[in-house]
């Protein structure tokens, strides 16, 4: 469908390539027909049909797991982002979120966390989300105040989150609340808690611009075992920057993906569409915005892929991640828009690809830390020296 000549780049090994192409014809065989509505059992079936063609297995880390190899591979999570979005948006979230929900685990879990999760996480059979953000602490999510009590063999939690993907559908969230070893991000733990908890609430259910399963969740006097606790006591902040280090990257990807089939969209409407005697891609203007879009999206795609090579080879790649993730979510943004205006009357029509392209692009500038916050990650990396 697009132009897949980036799989050429030093960044990848052969095995990238090939996962891309085959999940590529996977995806044209087997998503983005769903029939609008309930969104709760699309997502629960995407998961399922995730699970089951082995996809998901990319999602965890631990072959002893389900999953496909030892370590995170964020190119190949970075791929099937990139080729899920271009796809269908609901597909990329379903599988970004069994990885973003996991994350910790895989990095962090212990033996028997692992068993109890990952393997049903890479399977399909059980939901993932990270409950990280409150109604109080977005960007400044080192002011997160729900609270985490430790009582004997147990911890008793307190509090809000609010934004959470997977909220109300997830079989597990993995939960980061306030342990007070330290003040600011010294003092927070990092938790695996199962939705049917008692104590823990579906407090609300938030629509968006492009659906998906989203909730704010309350914790009163929800008593987790203490074993529930995910690494060291104060030391959730760092995993959950940890987990986000390869997700704001794949958000990068996705992002690629919404704006590569923007770009595709648009040459073929360009190449359909006559007026004043001619076709739309017959004129100068239109050309020159078809390569404005094309270097937007290369732009961005050398910074996606050199952060998610640079954390293969080991490296921490938190400055890099930032200029990606602000790089591919901002770039996409304007191709689609500039989709939307080739379009016409049709680009805002509902049912028009691009209309929806339009909606899903737009919370990637926002969430796992807005442009905004990248820039102050940027920044003050620098400056540090
Ligand atoms: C669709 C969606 C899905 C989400 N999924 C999840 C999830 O699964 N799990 C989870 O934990 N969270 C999730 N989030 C929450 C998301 O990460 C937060 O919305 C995000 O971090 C921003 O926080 P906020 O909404 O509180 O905005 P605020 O923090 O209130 O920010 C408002 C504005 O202030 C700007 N700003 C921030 N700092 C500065 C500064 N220093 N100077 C100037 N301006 C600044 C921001 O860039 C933004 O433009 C999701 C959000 C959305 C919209």
């Amino acid at each position: 469908m697009a132009d897949r000549t980036y799989l050429d780049w030093p960044f990848f090994e052969p095995h990238h390539g090939e996962l891309a192409r085959r999940l590529d014809a996977w995806a044209g065989e087997h998503l983005g027909a769903h029939a609008g509505g309930d969104v709760d059992g699309q997502c629960r079936e995407l998961v399922r049909q995730l699970g089951q063609a082995g996809w998901l297995s990319h999602a965890v880390a631990g072959r002893d797991v389900g999953g496909h190899a030892d370590a995170i591979d964020t190119r190949a999570i970075c791929l099937i982002r990139e080729t899920l979005a271009r796809h269908d948006g609901l597909a990329d979230f379903a599988f970004a979120m069994q990885g973003l929900g996991s994350g910790a685990i895989s990095l962090q879990g212990t033996p028997e966390q692992r068993r109890r999760y990952l393997s049903r996480v890479a399977s399909g059979q059980a939901l993932a989300a990270f409950a990280l953000s409150e109604p109080q602490a977005g960007s400044d999510v080192a002011a997160l105040a729900c609270s985490a009590r430790s009582e004997g063999d147990s911890y008793v939690i307190d509090g809000q989150k609010t934004w959470i993907s997977n909220g109300g559908i997830a079989d597990f969230y993995v939960l980061f609340a306030r342990t007070g070893e330290a003040p600011g991000a010294r003092g927070i733990s990092a938790f695996v808690v199962d939705a049917d908890q008692p104590g823990l609430h579906i407090a609300e259910r938030i629509d968006v611009i492009a659906p998906h399963p989203l909730a704010r969740l309350e914790f009163r006097g929800c008593r987790i075992p203490a074993s529930a606790r995910l690494g060291a006591a104060g030391e959730g902040f760092k995993l959950a920057m940890r987990t986000l280090d390869v997700f704001r990257t794949s958000v990068a990807a996705a992002a690629l993906g919404f704006a590569r089939r923007a770009l595709h969209e648009s040459i073929a409407w360009a190449r359909s569409r006559q007026m004043f005697g001619q076709s739309l891609a017959d004129f100068q203007i239109t050309q020159t915005k078809i390569a404005q879009m094309a270097t937007l999206l290369d732009a961005a795609s050398l910074l996606t892929y050199r952060a998610a090579w640079l954390r293969d080879q080991g490296r921490r790649i938190t400055r890099e991640a930032a200029m990606a993730k602000m790089t591919a979510t901002e770039n996409a943004q304007q191709v689609i828009d500039m989709a939307v205006q080739m379009h016409g009357g049709m680009g805002v029509r509902k049912g028009c690809i691009v209309e929806s392209l339009y909606r899903e692009i737009r919370a990637l500038r926002i969430y796992e830390g807005a442009t905004e916050v990248q820039q102050l990650i940027i920044g003050k990396d620098l400056l540090r020296g």
